[in-house]
């Protein structure tokens, strides 16, 4: 079959039937009417040969002839239209569902695959889709049709000479075939070519900084050239499938034409049924009959690149979304932020060794909590679990009282505001990244969290203010300043759980008591939950968690801890013995 369907785009036929169906019967009669034209050629040679050429029967065929071209001109505009507006829609709908599909994907597709590949299904692979539905089904009806018409005609007007002319085709047809199944597997590779280097480039840019810190351009380079000469490579492998294709149709259709020319000449002179006419009609339907078979060939060409890259498409949207709400799920829980975990193991997807063990302890509503440990520890894990990034064995960790496996995920991320380690900004303005989680925010409203996140002053200092754009990936802002922005954003969306995740680490000890007290200003009844590994950032909380190596070593106050967890004490020991260390140097340098 010379159309692509697949499960994920027969759906696409159906929502534009219209638009097929009226771009398909204007292209047919496009190629019905086309054929009168050597019609009217033929007439015109045989009336200027046997001399009966009058004024009424010229006018007569030029007027036949303009109102072809009429039609022919309102037809192919038709066609495009439809068939091309089609196209269009079609490649902006999968766009879509592709976009929305990836949105759900688990946190192990993106570990597996990488930006540049996912970008190139946005572009190559969509392109080649969408040519398929425009210029393939164009294409598909000018071969089947206009091809199988023109042959008729030829038939009507001599039978061996057409048998003769469509013998070069059965050969184009077998070929096709053939060099059809390469032209896929070379499709294929050139796609993983181009993967590869967008994957190659997008990560050269992103790390760009460390290229040069550790001056590597040179090797960057190499290795870039290694990649762009692969795929050069094998974008001549393929251009020279297609090109083959397109030489032999074209020494097929000098064959016939040479074949037309000689035994046409002869069946005039020998026999009174074939006229000149004849042969000029004959010949003339033939040069109709070039397009269709060019149109095979790019036809092949064009379905190996649009399988290639729908299974490509498919193979993203066939992904299983593995985090989603449970069949029975619970919508009419009321959350307030009570937190229980139970017994809970954890086991990252692909990965073997289990990270939390037998981890259990509890949080209540309004309770200001501290979870410390070294790094590595799983601190960040227990926060992926609480925001459902990952799926847990049920009955494990309960939201005032309901399982979270059986909450509605949205509902549970609704409840929690998270400051996530790698403080992640978008390329937009400060209030655009402080007033994410709202639908509108003015920069007076933005200011009351950047105080309170302690980076007003910060702000304040840049030209723009709170309309200052940030970088990619916020290049011109120091650590400290990313942090407590994502700090206000997390603020910003009030919700009744909040989770800083190391979030204070780059800023210094006296901002990080600022933002702590600040916290308490905002806390008024929340849940707040503060992962460190300082233990100046949870010393005030009311209990600390002490995890080691995916265990729960002891929870308690600071004091209690101080006292009865030689863990704990030590932390505590090192990290005084840490703050003197910087203190001296500090008096040092200021000597
Ligand atoms: P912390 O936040 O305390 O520094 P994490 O929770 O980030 O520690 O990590 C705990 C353990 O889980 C580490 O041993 C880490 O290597 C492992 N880990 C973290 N993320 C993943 C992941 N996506 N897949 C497999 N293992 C992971």
């Amino acid at each position: 079959c010379i159309m692509i369907f697949g499960r994920h785009v027969n759906k696409y036929y159906a929502r534009y039937w219209y638009m097929f169906l009226l771009g398909i019967l204007a292209t047919i009669v496009v190629d019905v009417v086309q054929l009168e034209i050597p019609n009217n050629y033929g007439s015109l040679i045989d009336y200027l040969e046997q001399e009966k050429l009058t004024i009424p029967l010229l006018m007569a065929i030029i007027t036949n002839i303009s109102i072809i071209i009429i039609i022919l001109f309102v037809g192919r505009f038709l066609w495009r239209i439809c068939l091309l507006g089609a196209a269009i829609k079609i490649e902006r709908d999968l766009r879509k569902e592709m976009f929305l599909h990836t949105e759900k994907l688990a946190q192990t597709f993106f570990q597996t695959n990488k930006t540049g590949a996912q970008m190139a299904l946005y572009t190559n692979d969509i392109m080649s889709i969408r040519d398929c539905f425009s210029d393939g089904v164009i294409m598909l009806i000018d071969a089947l049709f206009l091809g199988t018409m023109a042959f008729i005609k030829m038939f009507q007007l001599n039978v061996p000479l057409s048998l003769i002319s469509a013998i070069p085709l059965l050969i184009l047809a077998m070929c096709g075939g053939i060099i059809g199944k390469y032209m896929d597997k070379k499709w294929d590779a050139r796609q993983a070519a181009y993967d590869k280097m967008s994957d190659f480039t997008q990560e050269n840019f992103s790390g760009i900084s460390v290229i040069k810190a550790f001056v590597k351009e040179k090797e960057e380079l190499r290795e870039f050239t290694k990649i762009n000469k692969d795929n050069e490579v094998k974008n001549l492998d393929f251009v020279k499938f297609s090109t083959l294709m397109e030489i032999l149709i074209d020494l097929l259709i000098s064959t016939i034409m040479i074949i037309i020319i000689g035994y046409g000449s002869y069946l005039v002179k020998s026999t009174d049924s074939f006229t000149i006419g004849d042969l000029t009609r004959f010949n003339s339907y033939f040069g109709t009959l070039i397009w269709p078979m060019m149109a095979v060939a790019y036809l092949i060409n064009m379905r190996a690149q649009g399988t290639a890259s729908l299974k490509r498409i498919s193979e993203l949207l066939d992904q299983k979304i593995e985090v989603k709400d449970a069949d029975d799920v619970i919508t009419d829980a009321e959350l307030n932020g009570n937190i229980e975990f139970k017994n809970l193991n954890f086991t990252y997807p692909l990965s073997e060794t289990e990270v939390l063990h037998n981890v259990s302890f509890d949080i209540k509503a309004g309770e200001t909590i501290g979870i410390i440990g070294h790094t590595g520890s799983g601190k960040t894990t227990l926060v992926d679990i609480l925001t459902r990034i990952y799926n847990i064995p049920e009955e494990s960790v309960f939201i005032d009282g309901y399982d979270i496996m059986k909450l509605p995920i949205r509902d549970v991320r609704n409840l929690i505001s998270y400051v996530p380690q790698d403080n992640f900004l978008f390329g937009a303005t400060i209030l655009e990244n402080i007033a994410f989680s709202r639908d509108e925010m003015t920069v007076e409203e933005a200011m009351v969290y950047g105080k309170l996140a302690g980076v007003h002053d910060d702000i304040m200092g840049f030209k723009d203010g709170y309309m200052t754009v940030i970088g990619e990936r916020g290049v011109t802002l120091s650590g400290g300043q990313k942090q407590r922005i994502s700090i206000a954003r997390a603020l910003a969306k009030e919700a009744k759980v909040l989770i800083l995740d190391d979030s204070v680490s780059a800023v210094d000890t006296k901002t990080e008591s600022m933002i702590l007290s600040n916290l308490k200003e905002y806390k008024n009844g929340r849940t707040i939950i503060l992962i460190a590994h300082r233990v100046s950032t949870v010393i005030n909380s009311d209990k600390i968690i002490l995890i080691d190596d995916g265990k729960i070593v002891a929870c308690g106050k600071h004091q209690e801890l101080l006292e009865n967890v030689p863990m704990y004490a030590e932390i505590v020991h090192l990290q005084e013995l840490e703050a003197e260390l910087t203190k001296d140097e500090h008096e040092m340098e200021v000597k």
